[in-house]
């Protein structure tokens, strides 16, 4: 990987495959297009080939955004249309051909991370987006963060508008997409009964001349979108509305001929700035991102194990001896639970999930070269989240020490602890469940892993000799 520079970002849309060097600015720096293949394995080979023309090898990181339902936290394809690149791992394919950094998302979520870093949505932390084009994309950001939900939150062009409407490729009917899209706008036409040739901006100025069938194709093709643009008001409050896409300036203006309204829900609905770039631009920034600022090979030291595994005790002697820092999750955690009524187990949950990023945090502020010691039961969010902090954190060297003991043990060991355990902790119901939970688990293997079995005393010296040469290999 190169520190400096470049990533490489991809826009699959459903006519053109754009590619294009990005930098950190946001400039693109070179670009190439080609026609979009409908068959998936075609479609990678030419994705690869693009990545390579734009020197692939040379990028810090690459960015893939792809339409239709992208897991947003793990960069699964879920579905397609046109082209259905579903069932390819193309993270993984990235990551094997060119070994750099990959994030593949929802090409509105890229072409919304492009808008607010340097177009239209500059400086606002809440704004959605809808890129009006063959269909409707969608994407929600708070607080300057693509919102996922579970998946893959911000399918705005599925809000239904109108319940008995035409049925759409998602399984339900009158969706905005099947009423507000660019092919929606081409049967409105036929509907009024203008031939296939005309362009969208002769009817718009036949209706700012006051043509009264002109302005109904307005109103026909616009109103469903401000219905769903109320809607999705009412659900996420963004601070703006962003109309991207090849129709999305159009659909603006077309939305000026709706009457107006009086409701609750009203937001400022502009048109996005960067055009066709959008999404080649925020896929590269969104690559960017995964590649560490200041790199430096900080040196992380995993201590594993589930909980009462043992790992707090072997963390404690290696950090005793060695001088380096030690981050245990639970340090970080326990002042919250402190401080905090009511922490039930999913509150508990979210504390260690910000605990885990702001340890992550913290090694990323730290100076190039330190060497960290986090304690922490790392199978408590995905690996890739893992991978993710690692990366954000200049973090160039892992090595994981793999704390166990008999599950049976591993119980025993949590009951005798909970009477210290503050409120907001699992408490005894949980024992079987972590017994459960120590007979399945297994290390991340981000890096070289050493198993220690917890039953024995640990022997530090031998371990900081392992983790010594580990980092040295
Ligand atoms: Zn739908």
């Amino acid at each position: 990987m190169s520190s400096a520079g470049f990533a490489i970002g991809i826009d699959i849309g459903g006519t053109n495959m754009r590619a294009a060097r990005v930098s950190p600015g946001g400039e693109i720096l070179e670009r190439i297009s080609v026609r979009t293949d409908p068959d998936p394995g075609a479609a990678l080979e030419t994705l690869l080939s693009l990545a390579d023309r734009l020197d692939g090898a040379g990028a810090c990181a690459i960015g893939v955004g792809i339409p239709g339902r992208v897991d947003g936290w793990s960069g699964e394809i879920l579905s397609g249309g046109f082209l259905d690149m579903s069932g390819i791992d193309l993270k993984r394919e990235l990551a094997m051909a060119f070994g750099c950094p990959v994030t593949v998302a929802n090409d509105c979520s890229m072409a919304l991370i492009a808008e607010h870093r340097c177009g239209a949505a500059m400086g606002i932390g809440n704004a959605a987006m809808l890129t009006i084009g063959t269909g409707i994309g969608g994407a929600l950001m708070e607080a300057g963060r693509i919102v996922n939900g579970r998946r893959c939150a911000g399918q705005l062009g599925h809000l239904v508008v109108n319940m008995g409407g035409r049925p759409c490729k998602c399984g339900q009917r009158g969706c905005v997409e099947t009423e507000s899209s660019g092919t929606a706008l081409r049967r409105h036409l036929d509907e009024a009964g203008y031939g296939g040739q005309i362009r969208f901006e002769q009817v718009l100025a036949l209706a700012e001349a006051g043509d009264e069938r002109a302005r109904g194709v307005m109103i026909a093709w616009a109103g469903p979108l401000r219905a769903a643009i109320n809607t999705l008001s009412a659900a996420f409050d963004p601070d703006i509305v962003l109309l991207g896409g090849g129709m999305g300036q159009a659909a603006c203006r077309a939305m000026d001929f709706l009457p107006p309204e009086r409701c609750w829900y009203q937001v400022d609905t502009l048109p996005a700035r960067l055009g066709d770039d959008a999404g080649v631009i925020g896929a590269g920034l969104a690559a960017l991102d995964l590649v560490p600022k200041a790199r430096g090979g900080r040196r992380l030291v995993m201590v594993n194990g589930v909980p009462a595994s043992g790992k707090s005790s072997l963390a404690h002697a290696l950090a005793e001896r060695t001088g380096w820092p030690l981050l245990a999750l639970d340090t970080i955690k326990e002042p919250f639970l402190e401080l905090l009524d009511g922490v039930d187990r999913p509150f508990n949950r979210l504390l260690g999930r910000a605990s885990y990023k702001a340890i992550f945090a913290a090694i990323g502020e730290a100076a190039e070269g330190s060497t960290f010691i986090v304690d922490a039961w790392f199978g408590f969010q995905p690996a890739e989240v893992l991978r993710e902090h690692v990366e954000m954190a200049g973090i160039g060297e892992v090595v994981e020490l793999w704390c166990h003991a008999p599950p049976e043990v591993i119980g025993e060991r949590y009951a005798a602890r909970l009477g210290s355990r503050l409120p907001g902790h699992p408490g005894a119901g949980y024992v079987p469940e972590l017994i459960g939970l120590a007979g399945r688990a297994g290390p991340v293997g981000l890096g070289p892993v050493l198993d220690v079995d917890t039953t024995r005393p640990a022997d530090a010296e031998a371990v900081i000799a392992w983790i010594a040469g580990a980092f040295d290999g």
